[in-house]
């Protein structure tokens, strides 16, 4: 069976040092399901401060990596300064980096790559804007972003990788998928795995729902046999994220 998995991504939040460590300690006070994974994403300048500060089994990533392991690319950190720093996950292709920061499947397949010969952790986001939705174009979306990194990734690889599905009209919005729509689209996701890599890859591979997961929405997401967890923004800022992590106790 695979392992529940709920991620906290804080994206560019809190606006402070103290308010970020806050939610580490919150975790630490929390009664945590023992049988689900769970990796907190905040800022990368607060991640060692937050390493040091968690005491619960909570695992750190990065939101996003670049390609190369050092030189004169100002702005970015490497995945092996990253792994060097103590952080064993990263979170790559998310929609605000495709969207605001134009990054291409194939960057973000490079990026993965890139990661996974570091030995990090992978969070891969894929999903679909309202638009493609709305004209049935969910699943070939969905495979197209993930194409690119099948090409990239040996069989081994993908025990190292956490696929989110985030439909981009379900994050920050509100407007969580329907438990019906997450699963369908998440099965679909699966096959192309089977299809794509191998029948144990897509047996094996978490495949996590994220976009306005909340502490009331979570538990009917939780019971879909294809959804093996979440990618949480907003509400891994709030203490219902605890309540989110527990979905399946
Ligand atoms: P929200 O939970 O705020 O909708 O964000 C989801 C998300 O983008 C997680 O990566």
């Amino acid at each position: 069976a695979r392992q529940f998995f709920v991620g906290g991504n804080f994206k560019m939040n809190p606006n402070t040092k103290a308010q970020t460590l806050a939610l580490a300690e919150l975790l630490n006070n929390a009664q945590l399901d023992p049988n689900t994974e769970v990796v907190i994403a905040p800022p990368s300048l607060y991640l060692i401060p937050v390493a040091e500060k968690l005491n619960k089994p909570v695992e750190l990533a990065a939101q996003n990596a670049y390609i190369k392991t050092s030189g004169a690319f100002t702005g970015e950190t490497s995945p092996s300064q990253l792994f060097e720093a103590g952080i064993p996950w990263v979170i790559l292709g998310h929609s605000e980096r495709r969207v605001l920061f134009q990054e291409t499947s194939e960057l973000v397949a490079q990026k993965t790559r890139a990661a996974l010969d570091t030995q990090l952790k992978v969070i891969l986001c894929i999903g679909e804007t309202l638009e493609e939705r709305e004209s049935g174009k969910t699943v070939e979306v969905c495979e197209a972003q993930l194409k690119h990194v099948v090409a990239q990734l040996k069989p081994e690889d993908w025990k190292n990788v956490v696929i989110a599905y985030e439909p981009v009209w379900a994050i920050g919005t509100g407007k969580v998928a329907t438990a019906a729509q997450a699963q369908e689209t998440q099965a679909e996701v699966r096959k192309y795995l089977a299809k794509g890599v191998s029948p144990a890859v897509a047996e094996a591979t978490r495949i996590i729902y994220g976009g306005s997961v909340t502490a009331s929405n979570c538990k009917e997401l939780a019971t879909q046999p294809d959804v093996d967890g979440f990618l949480v923004g907003g509400a891994s800022l709030k203490p219902e994220f605890v309540d989110i992590i527990n979905a399946r106790k």
